[in-house]
């Protein structure tokens, strides 16, 4: 059996490749892939932006398949068996560091072992990424069961709810009946209404651009209470006066560095401010006044680890149409336009994915 992939094979070129595929080890399961869904991260691990620059990879880290083989001993690792729909953490804890003696820090182990970031493909079996049929998996992976009838187009988007959860949960502690505002309404902004609401907050307004019209619907259809256009009105005068007052939290996805300045200036006083949207190397000047003069708590993050038994909750709940995250679709040939389209988002583009025949 033979598997394509695209493998980025130095800064700024991907091609693709056939690679054989074999039984797994026994310690090994073999997924045959079905979505994979394009991180914002993918194009700057393409470009060498990222502080990994692992070549050559088989890249794409947001993952949904089906265990086509699984070892034996994996079977007993992780209560798979063929056929079963899954998805998984990117990182594969060592189990040894601080870090991963923590319940949500993992993230930070160094020499980070991540599907789709840094496990290379020139080692044996090469294929450690999403844009390929099929990819293996590790022992010591972060492996969650899917369950039949969710779509893989809501499974591989498990690490982005998990992003939510963690910036509505861990950095912004949203507790029942807390005001939020949400700057950005791309998959990072949605999740964390998401996660918000699941965590009984609200109202909860969305902040966005006018060509963002397509992710306001989707957010009122996830439960937003308003949605804002900063272009057309001025966030700090009209979320006060929709929700009678400032909000207690704001989470800024966006990375738009007026954007920043604007949560600290727009959250109430001794409210909390989460900020995880990169600015792409811009230095973003703060207005230190607002922060210290109000008391603001200014916390950062990113990954999802920890985070993902509540994501799984929320995916399988099927409260909302998660997948519809994913409105532009893409098979495996493609990814170069998925990752243009990610890059610089066309006209009602939400979020991309790549998806295989099953
Ligand atoms: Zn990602
Ligand atoms: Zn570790």
């Amino acid at each position: 059996m033979k598997s394509k992939a695209w493998v980025l094979v130095e800064p700024g070129r991907i091609e693709q490749r056939e690679f054989d595929v074999r039984p797994p080890e026994p310690d090994q399961v073999l997924v045959r892939n079905l979505a994979t869904s394009v991180c914002a991260s993918d194009p700057k691990i393409v470009a060498g932006k990222t502080s990994f620059n692992v070549y050559p990879l088989v890249f794409g880290h947001e993952i949904a398949g089906r265990a086509a083989a699984v070892g034996r001993d994996a079977a007993r690792e992780y209560g798979l068996k063929e056929g079963d729909l899954l998805t998984i953490e990117p990182t594969i804890p060592c189990g040894r560091c601080r870090w991963c003696r923590t319940q949500y820090d993992y993230h930070k182990c160094r020499p980070l072992k991540a599907y789709g970031v840094t496990m290379p493909a020139d080692q044996h079996p090469a294929l450690f990424g999403g844009y390929a049929d099929y990819m293996y998996l590790l022992p010591g992976s972060l492996v969650y069961k899917v369950e039949e009838g969710v779509p893989p187009l809501a499974a591989c988007l498990s690490s982005v709810i998990g992003n939510g959860v963690r910036w509505a949960r861990n950095l912004t502690r949203l507790e029942y009946g807390d005001s939020l505002a949400v700057s950005g309404v791309g998959s990072q902004g949605l999740a964390t209404l998401i996660a918000a609401r699941e965590r009984g907050a609200g109202p909860i307004v969305m902040l966005g651009l006018t060509r963002d019209r397509h992710r306001f619907e989707l957010a009122l259809e996830f439960g937003a209470d308003h949605v804002i256009d900063v272009e057309t009105d001025n966030p700090l005068e009209a979320v006060p006066n929709l929700i009678g007052g400032p909000p207690d939290a704001v989470v800024e996805t966006s990375g738009a560095p007026g954007a920043i300045d604007m949560a600290l200036k727009l959250v109430r006083p001794l409210g909390r401010v989460a900020v995880i949207g990169l600015s792409g190397g811009k230095t973003v000047p703060l207005s230190f006044d607002d922060l210290v003069l109000k008391g603001v708590t200014i916390s950062s993050d990113h990954a999802q680890a920890g985070m993902y038994p509540d994501a799984m909750r929320i995916i399988h709940s099927r409260k909302y149409a998660i997948e519809k995250i994913n409105n532009v679709l893409y098979p495996l040939d493609d990814l170069p336009r998925a990752l243009k389209d990610t890059a610089d988002p066309p006209e009602g583009f939400i979020k991309g994915a790549v998806v295989f025949e099953p």
